[in-house]
This record gives structure tokens, sequence and C-alpha cells, in this order.
């Protein structure tokens, strides 16, 4: 909490002499960063300042997908000490990567760090609305927390692929002062709670995790809960990078954590007020460095001070479409971070380069798929991934038909990004 008020000297002395450390790291114990850097015939000696990070090659996704896993980790680290955790799949191409359990306890702590300042207090009864994958760690740390008779900062979790009621219902007998997850989804659970008039969820801070909603999304949950809604960004690799505190005047850049660039077509750092490719670098995951690394969002960097005196810089985001909403035959909408959630958790994920799925009928779903290094039979992915998707969004195979092609590539899409979810229904799905 303290280096929210540094200087910006000082914010950048500390993340220099970190950068520094990992790129070292990097260099001499990950063989995928020594031979990129070699490549490009720079040392990490090369770079002493923030500004020498572009002297560095961006890491782009494909490069890591296709890489041995042994030569993306740290020989400092051995594999089966680490947790795996998977991409969110925005792109499509979804894959796995390891962390140690230090590393873990810094994300979850830099995690609080930006709902504390938004008000969030220890005791809170905190409502999580995600997916079942994620519960295990949550229940396993109440549990332990509970055992000691402590509730700090516990997590209730509501799985994001019950129906909307239940998720309604549950989420109103555990009357939550905190209500987080994925914007897509507490938009989804706001529109019931408006429709049916539900008085009884009074949260005091509503925390969203970008999902390419628009702002009038968010105004929504806002004016239902009549509590103020935070948003969140970031990415499963690096955790969150930047959030919004109570002044709303941008995203705070969690910069002690991950250096965020931000570039144009040609790699060069763009002007503040400008849009440019994001670009993260991490200072705290060494058993497996992202350097240089692009998720291919969009953003923008902000050279306005924001009024809360938090000396952590600001960005801009830039907002999603509705078009990334599906619509199941029972009514349920389903935002892109659901689906996403779906194909992380398939057992064959490994085995799955790309994918992308279009809605173009309400009764059916189309889903592309680019294999790779697959040894299942094309026979039996197709009908594990079918049954895999049918039993996560909870409906059978006489409501939704699910077809599942294989492809040699994905191409981009219209707007030239290569989206993982696409609606082409006639009538979009009504989420604003
Ligand atoms: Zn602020």
């Amino acid at each position: 909490m303290r280096r929210l008020q540094w200087s910006k000297q000082k914010l950048k002395e500390y993340q220099e002499k970190r950068l520094r450390a990992v790129l070292r790291h990097a260099y001499d114990s990950v063989p995928f960063y020594h031979e990129k850097f070699r490549r490009a015939g720079v040392s990490p000696s090369d770079v002493k300042s923030l500004e020498d990070l572009t002297k560095l090659p961006i890491t782009r996704k494909d490069e890591l997908t296709q890489a041995d896993p042994s030569k993306l980790i740290s020989r400092e680290y051995t594999m089966d000490k680490l947790k795996i955790l998977r991409t969110s799949g925005s792109t499509g191409k979804p894959f796995k990567f390891y962390i140690s359990p230090s590393e873990d306890d810094w994300r979850k702590s830099i995690y609080l760090r930006a709902n504390i300042s938004c008000g969030q207090k220890t005791r809170d009864r905190w409502v999580v609305v995600t997916s079942p994958h994620h519960f295990i760690d949550t229940t396993d740390l109440q549990r332990k927390l509970a055992r000691a008779h402590i509730r700090i900062f516990a997590q209730e979790c509501v799985s994001l692929f019950k129906k909307i009621d239940e998720q309604v219902k549950l989420i109103s007998q555990a009357k939550p002062n905190i209500l987080d997850g994925y914007t897509g989804s507490l938009y989804l659970i706001a529109k019931e709670v408006a429709q049916i008039g539900l008085k009884t969820i009074c949260p005091r801070i509503v925390f969203g995790t970008a999902d390419f909603v628009d702002f009038s999304a968010r105004r929504y949950i806002e004016n239902t809960f009549h509590a103020p809604f935070y948003d969140q960004f970031g990415c499963a690799e690096v955790d969150r990078t930047a959030w919004q505190c109570p002044e709303k005047v941008g995203y705070h850049m969690d910069v002690d954590s991950v250096i965020t660039q931000f570039v144009d077509e040609r790699g060069e750092e763009v002007s503040d007020g400008e849009r440019g490719e994001i670009i993260y670098t991490s200072l705290f995951n060494y058993a497996h460095p992202f350097i240089r690394y692009s998720t291919e969002d969009i953003g923008m960097p902000m050279r306005d001070e924001c009024s809360c005196h938090r000396r952590l810089p600001l960005m801009k985001l830039v907002e999603g479409r509705r078009d990334s909403f599906l619509i199941l035959p029972d009514g349920r909408l389903l935002s892109p971070m659901s689906f996403w959630t779906v194909m992380r958790y398939f057992e064959h994920a490994d085995e799955i380069d790309s994918f992308r799925v279009i809605q173009k009928k309400i009764e059916s779903l189309e889903v592309y798929v680019k294999t790779r290094n697959s040894l299942t039979p094309l026979e039996t992915l197709e009908r594990t991934l079918v049954g895999h998707i049918r039993r996560c969004l909870q409906i059978d195979e006489s409501s939704l038909d699910v077809q599942v092609d294989f492809v040699k590539e994905i191409p981009v899409d219209r707007s030239g990004r290569l989206r993982s979810v696409i609606c082409e229904l006639p009538n979009l799905p009504k989420i604003s």
C-alpha cells in the first residue's frame, strides 16, 4: 500500500531495479529468453532504464504456445512444485503457464490493494461470481480461515454457469457487502434483479473484471445496486494490471508489479492519449517470466494525474462490443469471459492452438478449432469437447446443437482482431 504514495522518481527507480533483476534472471536461466535476446543482439546489461526496454523484442502468444514448455520455465524451479494456470483465451489461443507459491502470494496481496483502496474492509462479506473451476482455491483458504475462526477477506463463490435466477438467489442469501465478478456476468445478474424487483442484494461496492462490456452496462449495474462500480483490468498471465479508484479518472496501473507499455505497429511507444497495443513485462514472474509480452489488447496511456493523489500512473481502456455475447435457447446470456472459461478447462485444452465460436442461430453454436500437437483422435476430441461445453453450460442435446469443426487456421475477423466469441444473430442480444 505504501508504494501508492511514492513519488514518480522513487517508483521508477524501484521498477528499474526489479526490471534489471528479472531480465538477468530470464537471460541466465530461461532458455527461451536467452535465445530470444541473443537473436536480437541484446543482453540484459543493455537495459538499464525503462526507456531501454524497447530494445528487447516483443514476445507474442504464438511463440509461447509453440515453444517447448520446458524452455519457458526457469532452471531454478522444478515444475512439480509450481502451480499451473491457464490464460483466459480472449483471442482464442489459450495456453498454460506456471507460477511459484510465493509469486501466487504476491499476486493476491497486490490484488487486494485495489479493493482496499476502494473501501473494502477485512470482515466484509465478499461474494464472487466466477467459474466453479476457481472455487477449489477459495474454499480451501476459507476452510483454513474458518478453522481459526477468522473471516479475513473471505470469499464466497457463486457459479456463473448456474441459471441466472439461481445465481441471484444464492447472492441474496449471502448478503454481500462486496459483489465481485466478470462484468458481463454481473450485468446479467443486475438485469434479473431489476426485472424481478428484488431489493435484498445491497452491496456497498461492486468490482468487475474488464469483460469487454461498454460503459452503459457498468452504469446499469451501479443504478440497480445503488452502489459504486469499480472496474479492474488485466490478464491471467501477469494478473491484474490496472484498476479504477473511486475518482475513476482512468485506471491506475500496478506498475510496481508489471511494466505496461503501449506500442504502435512498428513497436514504438505511443504518446500519451494515443491508442497502442499493450505490452507487459512482469516484475514478479520468475518461474515463467513474461517479458515484453503482448496480450493483443488495446489501451491508451494518460498524462493526467488522479485527484486521489495515488501516484500510480493512469491508462484508459478501449471498450468492447455487444456482439461478443452469446444467447442460449433458454434465454441465458453468456459473456465472452464465460465462454473463455469453458474452453480453458477443457480436459484437452493443451491440444487446442486456437478457437472461435460463432453463433448464427439461437439453437446452435459453431466452434472452430485449430489443434496443436494433438494425439487424441479428432472424433474423440470433438465428442469430448461437445460434451464438455454442454456440461458447463448445463444444456442438453435437444436444446443446443454444438458443431465442432477442425480448421487449419483461425482468420482475423472483420474488425481485424482475433476475437474468439462472435455473435452473428440477426438480433444481437440486448446487453444495454
Ligand atoms: Zn485515483
